[in-house]
């Protein structure tokens, strides 16, 4: 069995205690991580401080060519990933492919827009005074802590560690404690491309050693993806200090399709939406809002397809669904399903856990069609195979639905008008619209949520943006 050690200053470091971690298929235990206290956050938070003064002084190329080398080295052990995130997370192998293809673009692209940062330090600002000169420089905000889910390992780190680096910030990263295993490859790869000891520092453990980092007097930015009471936890942690703060939380997004949409295309994005992932997505279009007209054809195509969806190894090739990632996931959705009998509602498909012989933490995909949109699965984030429907007779109604929401993550709209689909995706409030396409989420453009969903984007330049802080130099002209 692996025994994953903390990564600090360059290298492993024991702790006093390990727990096991579960590949959620069979619960065989597949490695043992840290729970890692006070003292080894202390001390990765120092490796981090020490880094800092060198790394910070490097300019945007140098350390843009430290991210295309993590790039390659992810890219030789792309299938050994893929199936650690597949183990620790019951992830079907085909999505935890493109998850790893995902991290390597990200790397990439931040190297790239690295390598374009240079010239613009120093830009001088045109002001009216004709006595003063300004410049504008883009500075690291500091040490960091990354805290990240289990949902989506590796690309949600990558998505903070790479402009984390290239912002020229040195890192303590808490991964998620149900999915260690995959993460832990970024220890050998750090060591593999000569990064600086120090710069990137993995500190493993729960929710508790994720509080340890986010009070730490020397940590200047918490950057979390994770869940809306987690967030919440942390923004009031952070609230005193006055830390910089990125939160990229929970979702409840809607799909929108209208009456004119290309049917074939609304069921595999309904069905894409919802069950990637066994639904274990921040972004997933858990809600369904249906035109009248076309809300029997939609629903008849869904149910068809779904009878052909059967959770199963995820291993397996061919898998499309799997276990949910642990049991305490598994008894959230499952206690879902329960309300969803007590609510009365009507299951068009599944509505129960799914019987398998070598795995107990399975449901079945399920559909709940007329649902009240006063119901708790109507409104609340369950992060499983589950998709309520309900209909609406006018875009004003579509988007009335689709906006009382807490959330505001991200939304489809599904029509072949494409004036009326850009009017509706400029009223949505959520930060990624997508239309007549699946969730597709490029390096090049931003991510991240409104309302309860978040606070910042990531990705993109405004991603890099994140951790830096602008600096300003004024001096008399001529000096
Ligand atoms: P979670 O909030 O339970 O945990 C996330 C991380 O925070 C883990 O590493 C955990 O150990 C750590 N943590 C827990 N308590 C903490 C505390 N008090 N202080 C510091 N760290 C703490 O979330 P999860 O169950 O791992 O992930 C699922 C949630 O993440 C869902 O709500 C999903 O929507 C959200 N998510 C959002 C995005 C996005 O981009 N918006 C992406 C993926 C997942």
């Amino acid at each position: 069995m692996t025994r994953i050690e903390n990564y600090i200053a360059g290298e492993a470091k024991p702790v006093k205690a390990y727990a096991p971690s579960f590949n959620p298929y069979n619960q065989e235990t597949i490695a043992e991580y840290p729970l890692s206290g006070a003292a080894d956050v202390d001390n990765a938070v120092a490796s981090a401080n020490r880094a800092l003064r060198d790394w910070r002084r490097l300019s945007f190329r140098q350390r843009g060519e430290y991210l295309d080398k993590i790039a390659s080295e992810i890219e030789q052990r792309s299938e050994a990933i893929a199936q650690a995130i597949t183990l620790s997370g019951g992830k079907p192998i085909s999505e935890a492919r493109f998850d790893v293809l995902d991290s390597i673009d990200c790397y990439r692209y931040y190297a790239k827009l690295a390598r374009a940062q240079d010239s613009q330090q120093n830009a001088v600002v045109e002001t009216e005074a004709d006595d003063l000169s300004s410049r504008t420089r883009r500075e690291p905000v500091g040490v960091v802590a990354l805290i990240t889910p289990w949902n989506f390992p590796t690309v949600t780190t990558s998505w903070k560690l790479a402009p984390a680096l290239a912002a020229g910030c040195t890192v303590v990263l808490k991964p998620s404690e149900i999915t260690p295993l995959p993460e832990s490859y970024l220890a050998e790869i750090c060591a593999a491309v000569d990064l600086p000891a120090g710069v990137v520092n993995i500190t493993y453990g729960a929710g508790e050693t994720g509080a340890e980092l986010v009070r730490h007097p020397d940590v200047r930015k918490v950057s979390f993806t994770g869940s809306t009471e987690t967030g919440g936890r942390i923004a009031a942690a952070v609230a005193a200090d006055i830390k910089n703060l990125s939160l990229e939380l929970g979702g409840k997004s809607s799909i929108i399709v209208c009456e004119d949409a290309d049917l074939e295309l609304a069921t595999s994005a309904v069905i894409g939406g919802i069950f990637f992932n066994n639904g274990q997505i921040c972004s997933a279009t858990s809600r369904l809002l249906v035109h009248e007209s076309i809300a029997p054809a939609l629903l008849e195509r869904l149910a068809a397809e779904v009878a052909g969806m059967k959770p199963s190894d995820p291993s397996a090739e061919d898998a499309v669904l799997g276990p949910l990632a642990c049991k305490a996931q598994f008894d959230k959705v499952s206690s879902y399903l329960q309300i969803a009998k007590e609510e009365g509602l009507n299951a068009l498909t599944g509505g129960g856990t799914f019987a398998h012989p070598s795995c107990e933490l399975m449901i079945e995909p399920t559909i709940y069609t007329d649902v009240p949109a006063s119901s708790r699965l109507w409104n609340e984030e369950i992060f499983g195979p589950v998709l309520c429907c309900r209909i609406f007779g006018s875009d004003e109604e579509a988007i009335r639905e689709a906006n009382n929401c807490e959330y505001g993550l991200a939304a489809t709209i599904i029509s072949s008008d494409e004036t009326r689909a850009d009017n509706l995706a400029f009223e949505l409030e959520a930060g990624h619209i997508w239309i007549n396409t699946d969730q597709r989420v490029l390096a090049e453009t931003s991510w991240g949520g409104m309302k309860k969903s978040g606070i910042g984007r990531e990705l993109g330049p405004w991603g890099l943006a994140a951790f830096t802080e602008i600096k300003h130099i004024t001096k008399p002209s001529g000096v």
